[in-house]
Parts: structure tokens; sequence; C-alpha cells
């Protein structure tokens, strides 16, 4: 395996389909999708059109019923639990539409998790964190727990902690969804900026078509299929 292949994310012929109480769901019908090393895209769709799905399958927290997943070269289609979790922690970053800070630990603390999580030192992991915080604006909230945070910032840590370990690949499902518009701007413009000075190829749900015009490139999910939607440029 190289190491750093351009392409970091490979979808191929994703299908996933939902069964309950003797329905079948169709949620996603055979997706293909490369995300190229340093390229933002917008994943953008109505609530329900499977965007979360896509997601969670592209970020190996799910499987899909159908297809292949590639990520910085790998194919993880055939691969154990414990090897999709390894992936995971060293390749992919992801931010929720909910922090999903851990409370009892400081910004600090929980931005630097994922390097702690990795077996680094606590000295160099904080270290790193704390640039990353710093270059967010939160130099004078390292210490605070995520409940004495506002929702923009608790959102910055998320965004820290899930850029840390210098992923090749971020997802994120609508980072951005749950702050007031004027906050959501302004955190979504320094996440895309972040991603793009580390090189890191993301993949990012939203259903706001101008913060999607600031990515690279719009793909739209639509009764299962994956439209390019656009170039921005
Ligand atoms: P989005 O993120 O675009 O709002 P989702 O991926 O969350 O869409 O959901 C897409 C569709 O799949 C929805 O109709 C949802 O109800 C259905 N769905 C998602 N997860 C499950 C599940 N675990 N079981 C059954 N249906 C599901
Ligand atoms: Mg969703």
């Amino acid at each position: 395996m190289s190491e750093r292949p351009r392409i970091v994310l490979e979808l191929k012929g994703i299908r996933r389909t939902f069964r309950q109480g003797g329905v079948t769901l169709e949620v996603l019908r055979g997706i293909d999708l490369a995300v190229q090393r340093g390229e933002t895209v917008a994943l953008l769709g109505p609530s329900g059109s499977g965007k979360s799905t896509l997601l969670h399958i592209a970020g190996l927290l799910e499987k899909p019923s159908e297809g292949q997943v590639i990520i910085a070269g790998q194919d993880c289609t055939r691969m154990g639990e414990h090897q999709r979790t390894l992936t995971r922690r060293h390749r992919i970053g992801f931010v929720y539409q909910f922090h999903h800070l851990l409370p009892e630990f400081s910004a600090l603390e929980n931005a630097a998790m994922p390097l702690r999580i990795r077996g680094e030192k606590e000295k160099p992991a904080k270290h790193l964190a704390s640039d990353i915080l710093k270059d967010l604006g939160l130099m004078d909230r390292l210490d605070h727990r995520p409940a004495r945070l506002s929702g923009g910032e608790q959102q910055r840590v998320a965004i820290a902690r899930a850029l840390v370990g210098k992923p090749d690949l971020l997802l994120a499902d609508e980072p951005t969804g749950n702050l007031d518009e004027k906050t959501a701007e302004t955190v979504f413009g320094e996440l895309v900026a972040m991603v793009r000075n580390f090189g890191i190829g993301a993949l990012i749900a939203t259903h706001n078509i101008d913060m999607a015009k600031r990515m690279d490139r719009i793909v739209a999910l639509h009764e299962g299929r994956l439209y390019t939607a656009a170039s921005t440029e």
C-alpha cells in the first residue's frame, strides 16, 4: 500500500436497503464517488435522502448492503471489525451535527483524545490539540468543559478533535446544522479553511446551498442516486 494515495475516498456501487416490518426501503441505489486528497466535496440532499447513511458507510461505521468502500487506497470491503476500527482511527476524522464531546473532559483533553486513543503520549498530543484549538480562536477555553462552552465553541472543539490526527479523510454530517445562522456560517468557513490548509479530502453533508457553494464540488442525493450538482469554480 502506498502511503499517500491521491484518492482518499472511493465508493463503488454502494447500495443500502433497510427492512422494516416487511417493507424494504432502498435508501442508496448504487452510489459511485471519488474524493481526491485536498478536495472539498459538499453532499447535498433533503432530509431523509440518505446523507447520514452514506457518511456512516464511508466512515466505516455501517456496512453497505452491496458495494466497495476504499479509504486511502485500502479496500475495506472484507476487513474485520478490528481492522475497520484501526482504519477509522488513523485515516478518518468525523464531525457530527451534535458535538458528542465527553462532558467530564476539558476542551483540550477532548481535542487530544484521538491521539491518546492511538497511544500517543499526553504532552505531544495536547501540544498538537492546543495548536489547532488556538487556530480556531479557543486559546482562552482550553480548560473549559463542554457544558461551559457556547454551541459554536463546542463545535470548534469537535472540529479540532476530528483534525488533530491529520486524517486522510474528513467526513462531516451537517456540522453546523445545530447552530444559529451567523455562527454556522463562521464555523463552516473555519472548517473548510482548515481542511484546505491541511490538504485533507472532505465530504461534508449540508442542506445549505450557500455553504455548499464554498466547497470545490457539489454532489446531491436524490432518490438513492448521486448526481453531480455543480462545480463551484
Ligand atoms: P438524511 O441524513 O439525508 O436525512 P438518513 O441517511 O438519515 O437521511 O436516512 C435516509 C432514509 O433511511 C430515511 O428514510 C430513514 O428513515 C432511513 N433509515 C436510516 N437508518 C435506518 C435504519 N437503521 N433502519 C431503517 N431505516 C433507516
Ligand atoms: Mg442526516
